[in-house]
């Protein structure tokens, strides 16, 4: 990325965990989860409002649910990225319907990017992360070096 200097953060083995489903797709997403219940345990989780729910419902397990998606959860979970408090996004968007909060949608996943977080989009995708040995380790990974990115604005 020009013009972009990056610095290196420490990820904690325990993940605080953003997970999202388009209607269609809460069904995969809770199915997935369920699967995964006792490794999902060990981290934090949080999701946007009707997601959270019926995955707190599922899993009885703590769940911080932002508000729905459509109203703004995405910008909120969006905005919890940019600030460093989500390492991980599971995020199952339905490949099939429009949604009205698409700019929402595009603006999670490219902040994601911005911040070099993992992200699933599918429940193979989401396997793969969950299996990954980084998942229970601190990892090191790179993201944009904010304070030198201010002086050079500045
Ligand atoms: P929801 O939002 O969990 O409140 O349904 C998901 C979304 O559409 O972004």
């Amino acid at each position: 990325m020009i013009g972009i200097s990056f610095t290196q953060k420490t990820l904690a083995a325990r993940k605080r965990i953003a997970l999202v489903a388009h209607d269609h797709c809460k069904v995969f997403l809770l199915d997935w989860a369920e699967r995964h219940k006792d490794q999902l345990a060990q981290h934090e989780l949080v999701a946007t409002g009707t997601t959270g729910l019926l995955l707190q419902q599922r899993l009885d397990l703590p769940v911080e649910s932002m508000i729905s998606g459509p109203l703004g959860g995405d910008q909120q979970l969006g905005a919890r990225i940019a600030e460093q408090r989500v390492d991980m996004l599971v995020f199952f968007w339905d490949p099939f319907e429009p949604q009205p909060h698409d700019p929402d949608i595009k603006a999670l996943l490219r902040v994601a990017a911005v911040w070099n977080i993992p992200v699933a989009c599918n429940e193979c995708s989401a396997d793969y992360l969950l299996s990954s040995p980084l998942m229970d380790q601190a990892h090191p990974h790179r993201i944009p070096d904010y304070a030198t990115y201010l002086l050079g604005r500045a």
